[in-house]
């Protein structure tokens, strides 16, 4: 454990968590997950794995009518999330800035403005009744068959799909509010919850800068993520990271899943893909970095992350400060005034 005193514990570098929550030098390595998901398939076998393993109720079994994605988002009930993102756009690197100004060749650009991906997808031309899209319209009138995708058969609909969860953060602010030291930092590193501490104050809540940690409605004590704490102590990987097909879910010791992540940034670059970027990879970000971070294809705000968060606890010693110089001034103002009122008393009659 490196030397405490006087440094900000509630931001700026940390590369040792655990050693600095307490727990001693042999402590095992920080472990974390890295989420690609750039493979991901949105298959939802970690949000099953998740809660059968820890078993999580269901979270309600509404359909929202807007997705395919029924969860919605993290909850009490909901640790792992899997975001359905439709983007009317294809797969593959964008286009270049300039490419409004450069000269159209018909066969190089193919116009992709008349494929309708319902049909496409339904494998047959437009039903009756549809929406009368304009390309449909044409297709139909001429008794043509939908147009073709492009030539590589990319259509003009794309879905990115991610699933995310507790970040575990170098910063925890939910674990720097908690009262009653129900959310502890874990010899890994993680940050984990004791459900039989918790006595649902709510404080973590807005703490968390990704609005991970929910209240259960029956008794408001908060639930999330552990990182399957249990199944670590006994040398095993999380519920969700076994279930992954794909291995888009990643686990293992924090500074090898970095390097694992940054190569894999750099085939995908040389592949042709140049927005896939790391989120939460930063030790130098607003918390320190996470202990479960991401490979993305679009900016954060579209998995619905925010593109930068900041650990909320991170201005507390300053506040703190300036309430002590505020509360300082007053009494140094009232031993004045009662200094005053004793010398006017003293004075000749
Ligand atoms: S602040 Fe939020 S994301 Fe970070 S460890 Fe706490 S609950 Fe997880
Ligand atoms: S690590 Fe365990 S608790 Fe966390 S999301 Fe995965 S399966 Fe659930
Ligand atoms: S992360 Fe893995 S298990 Fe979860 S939806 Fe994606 S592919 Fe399926």
């Amino acid at each position: 454990m490196s030397s405490i005193i006087g440094r900000n514990l509630l931001a700026g570098a940390e590369p040792d968590p655990a050693g600095d929550a307490g727990h001693g030098p042999d402590h095992p390595p920080r472990v974390g997950f890295f989420t690609d998901t750039s493979v991901c398939i949105g298959c939802k076998a970690c949000e099953v794995a998740c809660k059968e393993w820890n078993a999580v109720p269901e979270d309600g079994l509404a359909l929202t009518g807007m997705s395919y994605d029924n969860t919605q988002g993290l909850s009490a009930d909901s640790w792992r999330h899997v975001a359905f993102v439709e983007q009317s756009r294809p797969l593959g690197p964008p286009a270049p800035a300039d490419a409004a100004d450069r000269p159209v060749d018909p066969a190089a650009a193919p116009d992709h403005s008349g494929v309708d991906v319902f049909a496409l997808a339904a494998g047959q031309p437009a039903a009756a009744g549809a929406p009368d899209l304009p390309a449909r319209a044409a297709d139909s009138a001429a008794g043509a068959a939908p147009a073709p995708p492009s030539p590589d058969g990319r259509t003009e609909l794309r879905w990115l799909m991610s699933s995310d969860v507790c970040k575990h953060c170098t910063h925890a602010a939910c674990l720097d509010v908690c009262p009653t030291g129900a959310l502890f930092r874990t010899e890994f590193g993680t940050v984990v919850v004791q459900q039989d501490i918790c006595n649902g104050c709510g404080y973590c809540v807005p703490a968390c800068p990704y609005g991970v940690i929910g209240q259960r409605e029956q008794d408001g004590r908060v639930f999330k993520c552990t990182l399957c704490y249990d199944r670590l102590g006994a040398g095993m990987e999380p519920a969700c990271a076994k279930a992954c097909p794909t291995e888009s879910i990643q686990f293992g010791p924090l500074d090898e899943l970095r390097r694992r992540a940054a190569a894999r940034v750099d085939q995908l670059h040389a592949a042709g893909v140049p927005e896939a970027a790391l989120y939460g990879a930063d030790p130098g970000d607003g918390v320190g970095g996470d202990g479960a971070f991401f490979l993305l294809l679009d900016a954060p705000e579209v998995y619905g992350l925010p593109p930068d968060p900041v650990v909320t606890t991170r201005d507390l010693p300053a506040m703190w400060r300036q309430a002590g110089y505020a509360a300082a001034s007053l009494l140094g103002g009232l031993a004045a005034v009662f200094a005053a009122c004793g010398t006017h008393r003293k004075g000749p009659r």
